[in-house]
């Protein structure tokens, strides 16, 4: 409250010369305007208060209707953040002792009081309060987006635990996490990933009911407490409806971004009697659908926990796998259709299990992201890839391109450029004949610093090609104005292609995109003769796939590009994974 603005007292006291006196009091204040008002009784009172606002009550202890200090109890419950100040007929310590823990501000003692005393003792409890006010929202309530914190929640919970349990009422919580939030705050940087978690909230707010309780947790984590559900469906027509939502874009700082959220879903009863084993559920749900593939929801089932433990000793196994070095190397050739010329050859990832033998990438690379193992383990394939590139160098075969995939969070890395340059460097391989790949979404994240380290890497002679292309949503007008030397169709699309299906006309869309950009246009996954002769009837620059070669381990590989380089390929055996 401004200093020079008037403070809005409500006097209850019922002795007319107590409240002359205090009015008197108030009309002689050095500093300051009042305007106050008296009522005798306690009822009176909290009518007044339950219908106006005031800055400040002096409450006696001796009313007619009045009981004494648990009368306090009565007025914090309908004005909560009003200051109270008794006033009481004897000076007795104990007694003010125990008006202060019963929720007063201060207390004072009738005939002891003067103009000075009274004003500055109701402004300190006006400014006590306000303190303790904001301190309350502190702990309670998160400073940015303002929505309910963690200890918030926790006493929601408890309290719609106890709801339900006496109502025979269920509960739904929602876990809610932004999908990739930590490349935004680092790429658009924080006050954007500020902007980003208010915008989200807002959002959020916008899809449920008022008496939900919505949290934020932390960082980009999110919860959503809806009381007194009945049924999935209504449950997952709000979840449908915050992916709905979210799925608008962001304007952040001038940048448009899209981002998606993963929700996870988990029942009081059905999926935990008890806070802790619904908030855990809910927890264990929220990893399924990003396991899923994100901007989904998933509700909590039992073999979920099962799939979490399961990935739990994955991870521990990866990262023993890291130390004890059982990655290795397979490569895939990629040919020109038209010559049958070996143009390149693709790195491709295994993991070389003690037990289980060779494990495929799809099982691992999503895990090693998210550990963030990728970026040692990419840095290794990239050694790896150059070592056996300038092998085959010295070991006089002509040259083919060797095509290294590297991930989005490798890519990421600011000093990204910096660490192929060294490892070329180290390895004396030839970067004119490293291609780079990577996928859409890499290049979607955040265009300026995308467009600087494709820059760079060109300008040391290393080229760039976009994996799986037609599964993102890349934006074709900025595809254009970026250094990339070609696509890669993926192979979902080369599937059906000779039976005249949409993805025949994808895939000649893309070939005839990626020619008119003047990009190398590469087909994955060819594996039968007619997808070769579809492909090359298309123009397709390259093609890749079982029909001419699965994956070879390195060893393999110097003997099997001697033997077709010399020959024309026809089916080759398959040999590794
Ligand atoms: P990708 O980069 O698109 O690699 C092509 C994948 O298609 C390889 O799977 C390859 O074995 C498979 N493939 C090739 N020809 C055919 C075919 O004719 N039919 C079928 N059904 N499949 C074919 P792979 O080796 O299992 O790798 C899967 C994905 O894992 C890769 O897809 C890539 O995204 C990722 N990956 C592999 N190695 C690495 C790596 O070193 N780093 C990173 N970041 N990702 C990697
Ligand atoms: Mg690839
Ligand atoms: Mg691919």
């Amino acid at each position: 409250m401004p200093e020079d603005s008037t403070v809005r007292v409500l006097l209850v006291e019922d002795d007319a010369s107590e409240v002359a006196l205090i009015e008197n009091l108030i009309s002689e204040a050095p500093s300051g305007r009042f305007a106050l008002i008296s009522v005798g009784l306690v009822r009176q009172a909290l009518d007044h208060l339950s219908q106006n606002n005031y800055d400040v009550l002096l409450l006696s202890l001796t009313l007619p209707d009045g009981r004494g200090l648990s009368n306090l109890n009565q007025v914090q419950a309908i004005a909560p953040t009003i200051p109270v100040i008794v006033i009481g007929n004897v000076n007795d310590e104990r007694l003010a002792l125990h008006a202060v823990k019963a929720g007063a501000q201060d207390y004072l003692v009738k005939g002891r009081i003067d103009s000075h005393v009274l004003v500055r003792v109701m402004r300190y409890a006006i400014e006590r309060k306000r303190v303790d006010e904001r301190l309350t929202y502190l702990a309670h309530y998160d400073i940015l987006t303002g929505l309910p914190n963690r200890a918030l929640f926790r006493d929601r919970m408890t309290r719609a635990f106890a709801h339900a349990q006496r109502y025979a009422h269920s509960i739904a919580l929602m876990f809610l996490d932004l999908d990739h939030f930590k490349s935004i705050n680092d790429t658009l940087g924080h006050d954007s990933g500020d902007q980003l978690l208010k915008t989200v909230a807002r959002r959020l707010e916008s899809c449920v009911r008022k008496n939900d309780t919505i949290a934020r947790l932390g960082g980009d984590e999110f919860t959503i407490i809806l009381e007194d559900v009945s049924n999935a469906d209504d449950i997952a027509s709000v979840a449908q409806k915050i992916l709905d939502t979210m799925s608008r874009s962001f304007s952040l700082d001038g940048h448009e971004v899209f981002v998606t959220v993963s929700i996870g879903i988990a029942f009081y009863p059905t999926c935990g009697l008890d806070p802790i084993t619904l908030i855990k559920n809910a927890d264990t749900a929220l990893y399924a659908a990003k396991e899923q593939g994100r901007s989904c929801f998933k509700f909590f089932n039992p073999q979920m926990h099962l799939m979490a433990s399961e990935r739990l000793s994955t991870v521990t196994a990866l990262r023993h796998a890291v130390q004890r070095k059982e990655f290795v190397l397979h490569y895939q050739p990629l040919l020109e259709p038209r010559t049958q010329r070996i143009m390149a050859v693709e790195a491709l990832l295994r993991w070389n299990h003690p037990e289980k033998g060779l494990v495929s990438p799809n099982q691992f690379i999503a895990l090693l992201e998210e550990t963030g193992l990728i970026i040692s383990v990419g840095e290794w394939v990239l050694r790896a890839a150059c070592v056996q590139s300038k092998l085959l160098e010295k070991d006089g075969l002509p040259p083919v391109r060797m095509n290294v995939n590297v991930s989005m969070r490798q890519f990421q890395q600011p000093d990204f450029v910096n660490r192929v340059a060294t490892i070329i460097e180290e390895t004396g391989a030839n970067p004119s004949l490293l291609q780079i790949e990577v996928t859409e979404s890499v290049l979607a994240e955040n265009i300026p610093a995308t467009t600087a380290k494709l820059r760079a890497l060109s300008a040391i002679g290393i080229k760039t090609a976009i994996d799986d292309f037609g599964t993102g949503y890349c934006s074709l007008s900025y595809l254009k104005h970026l250094p990339i030397h070609g696509i890669k169709i993926d192979r979902t699309f080369i599937k059906d292609i000779e039976t005249g299906t949409n993805d025949a006309a994808i895939a000649n869309a893309i070939i005839a995109l990626g020619h008119s950009l003047s990009m190398e246009v590469v087909a994955e996954g060819v594996e039968t003769e007619s997808q070769l002769a579809f492909l090359r009837g298309q123009g397709c620059d390259i093609v890749q796939g079982f029909f001419y070669s699965e994956p070879l381990p390195a060893q393999a590989l110097p003997t099997w590009l001697r033997e077709n380089m010399a020959t024309t390929i026809h089916r080759i055996p398959a040999t590794g994974l």
